[in-house]
């Protein structure tokens, strides 16, 4: 038995693989994405990106219909995409072990919204275990592959950004599981869901729920540690280790298996202790399920948003808050920004000309939203600025409304959007941001990029030719670099008379670091007129002068400064220069 530091993440690929699991799939999300990265390293997984959540849980059921072990990942947003999948294949049952990992982001640090998982898990009717750390991470992962085969059920389990992200000692024993694929028996009454099997397997659904409220009171997974008995406290996921922190003295109900709920246990528990509370982030879910069992509940303050912190459970339950260092007087703030030599920067420079409405979308490029080039007006949910700009364009008169979206969100769910676009007779524009990769979550590759999660390379979708197809009658590729262009590619596509699909193509600036000379400014030249730092470069700033500098250190020489100085301020810092850039 070796012991070593995992994450969350990869611990629960490590269970993965240790329970034998055929293939992995998923959709990268920040706090799920490196499951399968990690999973991808062990031999004889085949782990693969899918264009989006739903499909990724197809896959996973085409892998289980066949017999073989399978894990799905994504992030709490993704399951709202995979939900459809999900709730019949709660009814199917399994054969291979179905494994969903859901990652939820408590605390919003890289989501629109927060979302509580633990519900899907209730409304779907299917198990959900949840660890409060790397090391249960990977035992949860491999038990949830045992409950899966014995109820026959797809296994949730939840974790958030806090079990994700931390690391922690894992006991990793090296060995995997030798599980032979189940062998395939065909069998339409479990599988294919028309009104007759489905109202059966809706019955069975519920003897199984039984079966496994049964287990959830013995399995293990929930645990009681007696302590002092004066206060109980009932927690579950990630806010375990708060309390634990916050209350080492208190007697705990530590909740693995969260669904279905172990009221047996939870009163047992409650006979125990003087007083019981709840701890949980974003509830009410457990407390509500703690009163239903019968149970008072001592009610503390907890919020019913963000992360359930030591400081947290130390407030809520009156607990003399630690004393933190202050942070340090005079740190400027850095508001987020594109990077330097950013290739959306110049689109979004170019949108803002147009006096579009500019519905967009989730990626890096949602900074165009951000001052100072704020030139971007919505973003809700993966691929709905494609039908925002549609519906925008039914009702608004003055102003042209464009949709913006980056590639791997355009394969996601855009191109459905764009469908309806064209069925519905829409002369609308699509801006569809090519960067060559899912930038945001830390460069997967997807459909339109062609690079496979092994890092091979394989078809890459050709987006003019699907433009076309889906409908649109004018499709065009610019580079984003050339700034005039861009420009004037954007009002013909505003101005065409029919769907116009406008594609900027052109590598993200960490993906192809091509570092040219830098620039800098010539102060005898600068008029002050700030255009350049309308662009948002983090390389450019103004001089107390109120000329505009740039740092040599960061600008990548992109270019693209250059082109909005319409006095040629701005000129290349090479080794000739003597205006204070070096070249490297
Ligand atoms: S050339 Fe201009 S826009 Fe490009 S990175 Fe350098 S300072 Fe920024
Ligand atoms: S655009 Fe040119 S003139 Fe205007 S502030 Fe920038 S460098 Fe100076």
């Amino acid at each position: 038995m070796a012991r070593t530091l995992f994450s969350g993440n990869e611990a629960v690929a490590r269970g993965a693989w240790e329970a034998g699991v055929a293939v992995g799939v998923g959709y990268p999300g920040t706090p799920s994405t490196e499951v399968l990265e990690n999973l991808v390293r062990y031999e004889g997984v085949r782990c693969e990106w899918a264009p989006n959540e739903k499909v990724a849980a197809e896959v996973a059921a085409g892998v289980s219909l066949a017999g073989g072990r399978v894990i799905v990942t994504m992030k709490h947003v993704g399951l709202n995409v995979a939900a459809d999948p999900l709730f019949t294949l709660a009814y199917t049952g399994v054969g291979g072990g179905y494994v969903l990992f859901v990652a939820d982001d408590p605390g919003m640090h890289s989501s629109q919204n927060e979302q509580d998982s633990r519900r899907y898990a209730v409304a779907a009717k299917v198990p959900m275990l949840e660890p409060a750390d790397p090391a249960e991470a990977l035992a949860m992962t491999r038990a949830a592959f045992e409950i899966s085969e014995e109820f026959d059920v797809p296994v949730l389990v939840r974790s958030t950004t806090r079990v994700s992200h931390s690391k922690g000692v894992v006991e990793v024993d090296g060995a995997r599981a030798q599980v032979q694929p189940q062998p395939y028996i065909k069998d339409p009454a479990k599988w294919v869901m028309v009104p007759a099997n489905a109202r059966r397997r809706r019955i069975d659904l519920e003897e199984r729920l039984v079966r496994l409220a049964e287990h959830a009171e013995l399995s293990g997974l929930n645990r009681v540690e007696l302590r002092d008995r004066s206060l109980g406290v009932i927690v579950d996921g990630a806010a375990y280790r708060a309390v634990r922190e916050a209350l080492p003295d208190a007697s705990v109900l530590k909740i693995g298996m969260v669904h279905p709920f172990p009221r047996d246990l939870v009163r047992a528990f409650a006979a125990e202790v003087e007083s019981v509370a709840v701890v949980e982030e974003l509830g009410p879910f457990v407390r509500d399920l703690v009163v239903q069992a019968g149970v008072a509940v001592r009610e503390v303050p907890l919020p019913a948003w963000g992360e359930v912190t030591p400081a947290v459970v130390r407030a809520a339950f009156g607990v003399l808050p630690l004393e933190v260092r202050k942070v340090r007087e005079g740190v400027p703030e850095r508001p987020p920004l594109m990077c330097p030599g950013c290739p959306h920067r110049g689109v979004f420079w170019a949108l803002k000309r147009t006096k579009a409405v500019v519905t967009g979308d989730i990626g890096c490029y949602t900074l165009g939203a951000a001052p100072p080039l704020a030139a971007m007006d919505s973003c809700i949910c993966m691929g709905a600025s494609v039908g925002m700009a549609h519906g925008a364009s039914l009702v608004e008169r003055e102003r042209p409304v464009i949709g913006v979206i980056g590639d791997s969100t355009f394969a996601h769910s855009g191109i459905t959007g764009l469908v309806h676009m064209a069925y519905n007779g829409s002369h609308g524009t699509i801006v569809v941001l090519d960067n060559r990769t899912t930038a945001m979550t830390g460069h997967q590759g997807n459909p339109i990029s062609g690079v496979t999660l092994s890092g091979e390379h394989t078809s890459e979708l050709d987006l003019e030719a699907l433009a076309r197809a889906c409908g649109a009658g004018w499709v065009r590729t610019v580079d984003p670099f050339d700034l005039a262009t861009t420009l004037a590619a954007l009002k013909e596509a505003i101005a065409a008379p029919t769907l116009a699909v406008l594609i900027a193509k052109a590598p993200c600036a960490l993906l192809e670091k091509r570092v040219k000379d830098p620039v800098a400014v010539d102060d005898d030249v600068c008029t002050a007129c700030g255009s350049c730092i309308q662009l948002g470069c983090p390389a450019i700033s103004k001089a107390d002068s109120g000329n505009a500098q740039i740092d040599v250190t960061i600008c990548v020489g992109c270019g693209q400064c250059e082109q909005v100085c319409r006095f040629g301020a701005i000129v290349p810092a090479g080794p000739a220069c003597d205006l204070g850039g070096s070249a490297r």
